[in-house]
């Protein structure tokens, strides 16, 4: 059989991955219906697919290109990399470079004393160490009956069965036997569906005191920790009222509950800090990273965690790891990413010139008639589409047809923008300029209108 190329034609192309390629959140008959888009090479915001179109890829991939494509500099400490020393691991009393150097700058870029990293291979990962780590921590404390996570509905922490249980996505939990026991589900913060006829201030403190009634309930005695994203990616980037995480800390802090912050998607600069935590002003125990840990060039996450909570869990043998924990390639390439970031003022650039730009324009696309509520935090922003603004009224049958019509017009248009149900998501590399800010606000409007039409 001749080798499959990017010179193939379109159509074999895509019925070859039909025939054999089982995609993530995918219906697999879809596939065949209706190919896949093939994306062949991309530059900087840019991709470009088989039928050589130039889209602007507002997702950054999975949220995770943060510096954007094409960076040479991260294949070629990859290459480099893989010729000294493409594998060793990191388990029983061994280490290298790559994990001793990335784990270093990792504990000098993030907030108070969050100075230890356990590497894992994704995000998912990582919140699965996480669950183990969190209950392992008041063993050894001698607290062996603290073990219930607290996490939150419409919340994402990744597809395994300890990270997919700790998210809260009905559509996840409906098969294969999730959640696994041991965690409790609390009221997201998303004023705009759930807030009725309350100020947003005074709903983000009521889903904020969910979590002391859940640990009042389920006994101060039994609650390990409480899990969140600083801002929820996948749940349609909810921006929470200013009142809820303030009140989230001291619940926390007050029922000895250990805080662990998911920035997976937050941080590396995506809300113009390095992290999150420092955005929305929590002091975790642990945070997850991945993503823009390495911009998606190689696939890593990790658990970073307090000095506290490590020096704990030194105190017995974990056993715990992955064959990837600390992957040499990964944590070098990494490291480069993480120097771009930071030379290149990426984040500063976020924080104070592209982001306050980006979010003039995004808000001001309240002003169509099909928008709601448009929010915004650094590069991460969503808008609600409705058919009766004043009321947040949902479209009656079918949810999320509007946000689906939407995203195939964004598409049509060469825009990547995601709907979730009836919001509409971006997170654009963070290198996009004013220029491409300018496009995507331009392509993402003359989508809401094609919308609208066929609304019609
Ligand atoms: N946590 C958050 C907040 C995420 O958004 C994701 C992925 O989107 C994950 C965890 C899971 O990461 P991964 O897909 O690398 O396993």
């Amino acid at each position: 059989m001749s080798a499959i190329t990017n010179h193939m034609p379109t159509s074999e192309l895509q019925a070859l991955d039909a025939a054999h390629h089982m995609h993530p959140f995918t219906q697999g008959s879809g596939l065949a219906a209706k190919g896949a888009r093939v994306i062949t090479r991309a530059k900087g915001v840019w991709l470009t697919d088989s039928e050589g179109n130039e889209i602007l890829d507002g997702m950054a991939g999975l949220w995770c290109v943060n510096i954007g494509y094409g960076r040479d500099e991260l294949a070629e400490v990859a290459a480099r990399q893989m010729k000294e020393l493409p594998y060793y691991n990191t388990f029983f009393q061994t280490t290298h470079v790559p994990a001793i150097a990335l784990a270093q700058k990792i504990a000098e870029l993030a907030p108070g004393d969050l100075n230890n990293v356990f590497f894992a291979g994704s995000g998912s990962e990582a919140n699965d160490t996480n669950i183990r780590m969190v209950r392992t921590y008041w063993e050894e404390k001698g607290k062996p009956e603290k073990t219930v996570i607290i996490s939150r509905w419409n919340a994402y922490h990744g597809s395994s069965m300890g990270s997919g249980s700790l998210g809260g996505m009905v559509g996840m939990h409906a098969q294969g036997g999730m959640p696994i026991p041991g965690i409790h589900h609390i009221g997201q913060p998303n004023w705009w569906a759930e807030g009725g006829d309350m100020s947003p201030e005074d709903f983000g403190l009521m889903r904020a005191q969910e979590l002391e009634a859940a640990i009042k309930e389920l006994g101060e005695n039994k609650v390990a920790a409480f899990i969140a994203e600083p801002i929820q990616g996948a749940g349609g980037v909810i921006v929470p009222p200013a009142t809820y995480w303030p009140e989230i800390q001291r619940i926390c802090d007050k029922y000895e509950i250990l805080l662990i912050a998911d920035e997976v998607i937050c941080g590396f600069g995506r809300t113009g800090n390095w992290f999150g935590s420092q955005t929305v002003d929590i002091r975790p125990d642990i945070m997850t990273i991945a993503k823009g840990l390495s911009s998606g060039y190689q696939p890593i996450g990790g658990s970073v965690v307090s000095d506290e909570v490590a020096s704990v869990i030194a105190g017995t043998e974990f056993n715990h790891g992955y064959t990837y924990s600390g992957h040499p390639v990964a944590s070098a390439v990494a490291l480069e990413n993480l120097r771009i970031l930071e030379e290149e003022k990426i984040v500063d650039q976020v924080r104070d010139v592209t982001g306050p730009y980006l979010k003039g324009k995004w808000e001001a696309l309240a002003d169509h008639p099909l928008v709601g509520e448009a929010k915004i935090v650094g590069m991460m922003a969503s808008i609600a589409l409705t058919p009766d603004k004043a009321s947040r009224a949902p479209f009656a049958a079918d949810a999320g047809t509007a946000g689906f019509i939407c995203r195939e017009r964004c598409f049509a248009n060469n825009l990547v923008m995601r709907h979730v149900g009836d919001r509409m998501i971006i997170s654009p590399p963070l290198v996009i300029s004013e220029t491409e800010i300018d496009t995507l606000i331009e392509r993402a409007r003359t989508a809401l209108s094609e919308t609208l039409d066929s609304l019609e």
